[in-house]
C-alpha cells in the first residue's frame, strides 16, 4: 500500500533530503528529534515534529521504542531510517514491521545477512562474488589468525564483524602485532558495537574504493553504475564521484553484474550499495561489504543517472514494483560530492561546533547543495560533524573538477571552520586531477599539507 505518512528517524542533511522526497510524492511527514534539534531545519520543514528524548543519540535517535511511540502517536504508517543510527539495525527493522508499519529499506532478514560483515563475505562467495582473501568465518583467537596470515601473507586487516563508519579496523604487519592487536580490537568492537566478533582480510595495497548502487523490489534488482570513494581519511570517505575514475568498461560491467547477483541472492528490496576494493594493477576487484541503506554519497549517482534514489526507495517500500529496466538506465557526464564538515582541517580535523553566521551558497549550472544549515543555526556538539554536501555535475571529470573549484569559491559559511579548504586544495592537486589516488593516498598528502589548510 502506498505510504501516506512517513516518519523520519534521523537528523541533519539526510532528514531534509527525505522530507523533500516525501513532499514531492504528496506524503505527509513526521520528524522525530532530540531536545538539541528542536529548532533544526528538519523539524521546521516537516508537517509535524515530535521530541523523542535528550540530546545524546543513545537516548533519542537510537531509542527504537521512542521512535515507535512517536509513529503511533502521529499515525505514521512508515519509517525512513536514513543512514547511521538505526538504519542497519535488523532488530529495529523487525520491530517496525511488527508494529504494522513499513520500514523503508530491506527486510530484517537481508539486513541480518549483510550486517555481520563476516557472514556477508560468505553470502558474497555463495553468489560468485570475489572476496578479499581472509578468514572464512569470525576468527576464534590469536593462533588461528596467525595461521591464516601465514597462508595469505602480511599485512592483514583485523576488522569488527559488526563494524561501520571506518571504525574497529586494525592493521597487523607480523605475528607479534597480531598477538597484541586481536584482543585490543575485540575489546574495542565490543564497546563500540556491542559485539566483539572479528574477521581478518589481507590488506590490498594501493586499492581503490569502488561501490555499486543497486535498487531492488524483492524480486528484481538493477544497478545504477558505480561510485569511487578512494579519497578517505581514517577510512572515512571525504570526496566521492561517479563514475569511478579508475575502472575500465570491461571491469565496470563485471563489477555491476556481480553486485546485482549478490542483491538478488538475498531478495533485496530498496536501495543498497555493494562496496569493493579494486586493484587497477591487476584489474581484480574484491567485495568488502554491503550497506543496506541509502548512503551519504547517493547524490553523485542521482546526478549521472537522473534517478531520484530516495523517491524510488519510498515508492518501493510502498509496494511499487521496479518499473525501470536495466537497459533504460543510462549515465551521462561526471559528478563529484565533497563533505563539508564543521571541522578544522589545519588542526587535526578537530570538530568545530558553533553558531552559523552569514552564508553565501553556491549555485549555477550543475551545482547541488544538500544541507541543514541556515544563518543563526547552532551546531549541536552531540552528533557527527557533517553540515552539508556540495555536489557538482559536469560533461566530463575535468569539467566537474573545474565546477567544484568554482562552486567552492562561491561557498562561504561564517561562524565555524569547515573542511572547505581541504577540497579547494584537492581540486587543484595533480594526482587528484589525474584520478590516480588510492585509499591511503590522502593520509600521506595530509602529513605534508594539512597545516596549510586554513
Ligand atoms: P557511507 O557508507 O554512506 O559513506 P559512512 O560510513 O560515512 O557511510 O557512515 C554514514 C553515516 O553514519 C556517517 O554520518 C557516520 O558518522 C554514521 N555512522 C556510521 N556508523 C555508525 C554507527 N555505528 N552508529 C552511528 N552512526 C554511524
Ligand atoms: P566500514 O564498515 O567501516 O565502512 P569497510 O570494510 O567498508 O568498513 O572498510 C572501510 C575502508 O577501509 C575501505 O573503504 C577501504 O579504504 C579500507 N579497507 C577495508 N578493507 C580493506 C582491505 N582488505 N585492504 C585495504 N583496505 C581496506
Ligand atoms: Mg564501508
Amino acid at each position: 500500500m502506498p505510504i501516506k505518512k512517513l516518519l523520519i528517524a534521523n537528523r541533519g542533511e539526510i532528514a531534509v533530503r527525505i522530507i523533500r522526497a516525501a513532499q514531492e510524492l504528496g506524503i505527509a511527514t513526521v520528524q522525530v528529534h532530540s531536545e538539541a534539534d528542536a529548532d533544526a531545519l528538519p523539524a521546521q520543514l516537516a508537517d509535524e515534529a515530535v521530541s523523542i528524548g535528550p540530546p545524546q543519540a543513545a537516548k533519542s535517535y537510537l531509542n527504537a521504542q521512542a521512535v515507535l511511540d512517536a509513529a503511533r502517536q502521529t499515525g505514521a504508517d512508515a519509517v525512513h531510517p536514513g543512514y547511521g543510527f538505526l538504519a542497519e539495525s535488523a532488530e529495529f527493522a523487525g520491530a517496525v514491521a511488527d508494529a504494522g508499519l513499513v520500514f523503508v529499506g530491506p527486510s530484517a532478514h537481508a539486513i541480518t545477512l549483510m550486517g555481520d560483515k563476516a557472514a556477508a563475505r560468505h553470502a558474497a562467495q555463495d553468489a560468485g562474488v570475489p572476496t578479499v582473501p581472509g578468514s572464512a568465518e569470525r576468527i576464534e583467537g590469536v593462533e588461528q589468525v596467525k595461521a591464516i596470515a601465514a597462508e595469505i601473507g602480511y599485512p592483514i586487516m583485523i576488522k569488527a564483524a559488526a563494524g561501520g563508519g571506518g571504525r574497529g579496523i586494525r592493521i597487523a604487519a607480523n605475528a607479534e602485532e597480531v598477538a597484541a592487536l586481536v584482543p585490543q580490537a575485540s575489546a574495542e568492537a565490543l564497546s563500540a558495537f556491542g559485539d566483539g566478533g572479528l574477521y581478518v582480510e589481507k590488506v590490498i595495497e594501493r586499492a581503490r574504493h569502488v561501490e555499486v548502487q543497486i535498487l531492488g523490489d524483492g524480486e528484481n534488482v538493477v544497478h545504477l553504475f558505480e561510485r569511487e570513494c578512494s579519497l578517505q581519511r581514517r577510512r572515512q570517505k571525504v570526496w566521492e564521484e561517479a563514475p569511478a575514475a579508475s575502472v575500465p568498461d570491461n571491469v565496470r560491467a563485471k563489477l555491476c553484474s556481480s553486485a546485482v547477483a549478490l542483491a538478488e541472492a538475498v531478495n533485496y528490496s530498496g536501495a543498497g550499495t555493494v562496496e569493493y576494493l579494486y586493484d587497477d594493477a591487476t584489474d581484480k576487484f574484491y567485495f568488502i561489504e554491503m550497506n543496506t541503506r541509502i548512503q551519504v554519497e547517493h547524490p553523485v549517482t542521482e546526478a549521472i543517472t537522473g534517478i531520484d534514489l530516495v523517491r524510488e526507495m519510498i515508492l518501493i517500500a510502498g509496494g511499487k514494483k521496479l518499473d525501470i529496466t536495466q537497459d533504460a538506465i543510462a549515465r551521462r557526464g561526471h559528478a563529484i560530492e565533497v563533505r563539508i564538515n564543521a571541522e578544522d582541517p589545519s588542526n587535526g580535523f578537530m570538530p568545530f561546533p558553533g553558531v552559523i553566521g552569514n552564508m553565501r551558497l553556491p549555485g549555477g549550472p550543475g551545482v547541488r547543495f544538500d544541507s541543514m544549515l541556515y544563518p543563526g543555526y547552532a551546531i549541536p556538539p552531540f552528533y557527527d560533524s557533517l553540515l552539508a554536501k556540495l555536489i557538482v555535475w559536469g560533461d566530463d571529470r575535468d569539467h566537474a573538477i573545474a565546477r567544484l573549484s568554482r562552486a567552492l569559491g562561491e561557498l562561504d559559511i561564517e561562524g565555524v571552520k569547515t573542511t572547505k579548504p581541504l577540497f579547494c586544495a584537492l581540486a587543484k592537486d595533480g594526482a587528484v586531477q589525474e584520478g590516480s589516488v588510492h585509499t591511503r593516498w590522502l593520509e600521506g598528502w595530509l602529513e605534508d599539507n594539512a597545516s596549510r589548510l586554513t
